[in-house]
């Protein structure tokens, strides 16, 4: 009987696997920051970042994971006592919650379950309510619930209210598309180790003119994070320099791609594996599932603990569980980032090959089988 060896692949909504030559990158000597030299190679990675973002507002890159940009959002545009329009389905727009507390502003919350999504109207109807609120705070992509909102839409709302729109696009962007400039958002923020195919590490946050107009009347409270020091010097302190040549590198691939087709690419997986989950007899977590990721619900009488422990430390397929309260009863596939076809594939089959195991009945290649037809028809 012959054993497999075991490689590893992580399908996981972040971190994400990165490219060879992106890894390579980081491997290049590191310079000092302050030489026309790193100057020219940080710009590259600005610019290139702003085209992923579709803006030509300001854009910072931080030496942080991703909520280090959600609380530079936070901490340069409310003051202590002022409102905040809070919207949250899951972890992360519980994150947004912790967040606007933790400075001190007040809060009105759009709340929905986890799975659900929030609309235009809800928010709508939450800025009548409250004409005083500064900003309204969302996420493109609740990761912890694979549940995509519809921005553009929401974005419409709050302009006509006149207020301010942040956007979490940690795990959204790239993915998803999002359109900073045309639907009009203020801050946008997004990290390293999700669509990026970058390891972990950094933080990417635009802000609109509107955004910093609002700073200059907010007393920050955070030094680090403090939106006054970037726009006089953007890098105002050290900044992670070999993650910056691997950004540059990776920004040009997914240009070099192009932004549609990489929204296509994502879309196309997503669809894929969404079908092939049905398919499968199981069913979609998600009332809105976007192409981040999709998140499924664990059948009846199997441990969802055990799909995610024996996939990884067994097949060696890095897959997600639930959060918080969803431990247990969803796991996530993610196609995010540098994936394609075969990795679909790849999660799908182990997938069949646990849920066999651990006792629900699925035939081999049941998901495999619909998720290829998928990409054949549509030319993949
Ligand atoms: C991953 C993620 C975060 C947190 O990012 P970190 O890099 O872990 O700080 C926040 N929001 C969303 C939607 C995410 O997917």
């Amino acid at each position: 009987m012959a054993k497999m060896i075991k490689k590893n692949y992580l399908l996981a909504p972040g971190p994400t696997p990165v490219p060879v030559d992106v890894l390579l990158e980081g491997a290049k000597d590191t310079i000092h920051h302050r030489t026309p030299q790193f100057k020219k190679i940080f710009e590259d990675a600005v610019n290139g970042t702003k085209e992923v973002f579709r803006t030509r507002n300001d854009l910072f890159i931080l030496a942080s994971s991703g909520t280090g940009a959600m609380e530079m959002a936070v901490a340069n545009i409310v003051n202590p006592g002022e409102k905040l329009i809070v919207c949250s389905v899951g972890k992360f727009g519980e994150r947004w919650v912790e967040l606007a507390k933790t400075f001190g502003a007040e809060i009105v919350l759009v709340e929905r379950d986890y799975g659900d999504f929030y609309t235009p109207e809800m928010v709508e109807r939450a800025l009548d309510e409250n004409p005083d609120a500064v900003a309204v705070l969302t996420t493109l992509s609740e990761t912890s619930t694979g549940t995509v909102m519809d921005i553009e839409g929401i974005s419409k709302v709050v302009k006509k209210a006149g207020k301010l729109i942040a956007v979490d696009g940690i795990s959204g962007l790239v993915a998803e598309r999002l359109l900073t400039d045309d639907w009009g958002l203020d801050i946008v923020v997004s990290g390293s180790q999700k669509g990026f195919m970058l390891p972990p590490g950094l933080a990417f946050i635009s802000f609109s003119k509107e955004a910093i107009e609002k700073s200059k009347n907010v007393s920050s409270t955070s030094f680090y994070f403090n939106l006054k020091k970037y726009l006089k010097d953007p890098i105002p302190w050290t900044p992670a320099v070999n993650l910056i040549y691997q950004q540059s590198l990776a920004v040009k691939m997914l240009l070099e791609e192009g932004m549609e087709n990489v929204w296509a690419r994502h879309e196309l997986m997503g669809k894929a594996t969404r079908e092939a989950i049905k398919a499968m007899g199981l069913e979609l977590f998600s009332k809105r599932p976007g192409n981040v990721l999709t998140s499924v619900k664990v059948p009846e009488g199997v441990d969802g603990g055990k799909i995610v422990s024996i996939m990884r430390d067994e097949y060696g397929v890095t897959i997600a569980g639930g959060q918080g309260s969803m431990k247990g009863n969803i796991f996530r596939i993610a196609h995010l980032g540098y994936m394609s076809d075969y990795d679909v594939i790849i999660a799908l089959t182990s997938l069949e090959k646990v849920l066999r195991r651990l006792g629900f009945k699925v035939e081999y290649g049941t998901g495999a089988r619909v998720a290829m037809e998928i990409f054949e028809k549509e030319g993949a």
